[in-house]
């Protein structure tokens, strides 16, 4: 007998139907954004069997997988360590990293038969494309029962005080749960959805949020050093630079607007850091460990404007060789101006007024407070069922894979937790 159509009013029919998509948005665990981390962490905990939702704003999942490594996704690094990350604490990432490491997500590629290979330093990429990384997470997913639900952006949390379970108001959905991880990624690249709602969410729940900047972004420089430099754009030297006590052995590219290429971008995250108390200056040695002006210290050996510029033409490309020998020109040539000009090659001073800011910035650092969150599962301490994970969190990777392997681990953590 077909009970349901014969003895249902359209009305109750329209009550069961709804009853059902009230009940369907009633889940286990909600995921607030389909990113890096928000993938992982859906994939760990509905492997577990709990019925999982990502809610993401986007029309698709993974956007800046998407465009990561120049479109071939630089997914991990093999040699990651805790001192690649930057954190007010920088021993909280060391538990969720031990239990989720670079071999576990390499295990996954594979196991997808994803091609990838090492490019430099440790830093895997997919041969093909990066779409290959999101495609396995979300048939992953898929496989894990994860609900991925697309083009819907959460506005609103509320936390119900007596249950302790969340509601997530989403476009004209609500979905509730009583564990809500927040994976809405950080403030970078606003044109492809970076949105604050992360830290928004921090804020209600009156955690803790340490100042934000981009970070691993390209440096502005301004007047005379602007002026002799912007003329490089486009040139790009092996160098080591420093800001303080971080050195980083890349290379650096001139731009029209100041500096940029991995070396910069890696001291990017660690200039004018919050505790800085005024603009730092960044030192760059172009040539190192090499003995520049050697040639001119052969016996007999001319010592001019001509044999300085000759040197440095002989070590670094010629338009750089020349703009240095211009502004660096020693007024004689002894040993000591020599030596003098020697050392200032080596340790080449630039003060940056700025970044290009969020615009170009890969990441951002800063973020939801650790001292707020546990270290194993990245649960706040103060409210119960409240994880976040990923770039939201005050955890910063240098560049060269670290940065999904943060949002690989976190996620891992808390999926594995809830
Ligand atoms: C150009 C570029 C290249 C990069 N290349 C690399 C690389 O090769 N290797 C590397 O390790 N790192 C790289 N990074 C950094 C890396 O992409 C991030 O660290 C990583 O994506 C962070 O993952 P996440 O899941 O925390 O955040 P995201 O990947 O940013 O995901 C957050 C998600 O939340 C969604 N969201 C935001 N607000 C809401 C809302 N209110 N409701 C619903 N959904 C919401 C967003 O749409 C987004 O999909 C790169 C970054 C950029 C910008």
């Amino acid at each position: 007998m077909n009970v349901g159509k014969s003895i249902l009013s359209p009305t109750s029919h329209a009550l069961i139907v709804e009853a059902r998509i009230v009940n369907r948005n009633k889940l286990d665990v909600l995921i607030l954004g389909a990113g890096a981390a928000g993938l992982m962490a859906a994939i760990e905990a509905g492997r577990r069997g709990r019925r999982v939702a990502a809610l993401e704003r986007a029309e698709r999942p993974g956007k800046k997988i998407l465009i990561s490594g120049g479109g071939r996704c630089n997914f991990t690094n093999l040699h990651t360590q805790p001192g690649n990350f930057l954190s007010a604490n920088p021993h909280f990432a060391k538990s969720a990293l031990a239990c989720y490491t670079p071999a576990d997500f390499i295990r996954l590629v594979e196991r997808h038969g994803v091609a990838y290979h090492e490019k430099t330093l440790g830093q895997l990429f997919c041969d093909g494309s990066a779409r290959q990384i999101v495609d396995l997470l979300m048939r992953d997913c898929a496989a894990a029962g994860v609900r991925v639900v697309l083009s819907t952006p959460v506005s609103e949390v509320r936390r119900d005080d007596s249950s302790g379970a969340f509601s997530i108001v989403a476009g004209k959905e609500v979905f509730t749960a009583p564990a809500l991880i927040v994976a809405t990624g950080g403030l970078s690249i606003p044109k492809i959805g970076a949105t604050e709602f992360g830290y928004d969410i921090a804020r209600q729940f009156l955690i803790p949020i340490e100042p934000c900047r981009p970070a691993l972004v390209p440096l502005t420089l301004s007047g005379a050093e602007h002026t002799h430099f912007s003329r490089l754009a486009g040139i790009s030297a092996p160098v080591i630079v420093t800001c303080g006590k971080q050195s980083f052995q890349e290379k650096l590219l001139f731009t029209h607007r100041g500096l940029s290429g991995p070396a910069i971008l890696q001291i990017s995250s660690y200039w004018n850091k919050p505790d800085s108390m005024r603009r730092d200056s960044i030192k760059v040695d172009w040539a190192p460990a090499q003995h520049l002006l050697a040639p001119l210290l052969e016996p007999k050996a001319p010592r001019d404007l001509s044999a300085v510029r000759a040197a440095l033409r002989a070590q670094l490309p010629a338009r750089l060789a020349d703009q240095l020998t211009e502004i660096a020109a020693p007024r004689n040539f002894t040993n000591r101006a020599l030596d003098e000009l020697e050392r200032s090659l080596h340790s080449f001073a630039f003060t940056p007024i700025g970044t290009e800011g969020y615009e170009k910035a890969e990441v951002t650092a800063g973020g939801v407070s650790t001292s707020a969150l546990s270290a194993q599962t990245m649960e706040s301490r103060a409210v119960r069922g409240l994880y976040f994970i990923g770039e939201t969190v005050d955890v910063t990777g240098h560049l060269g894979g670290f940065n999904f392997q943060w949002a690989w681990a976190s996620g891992a953590a808390a999926g594995r937790a809830v």
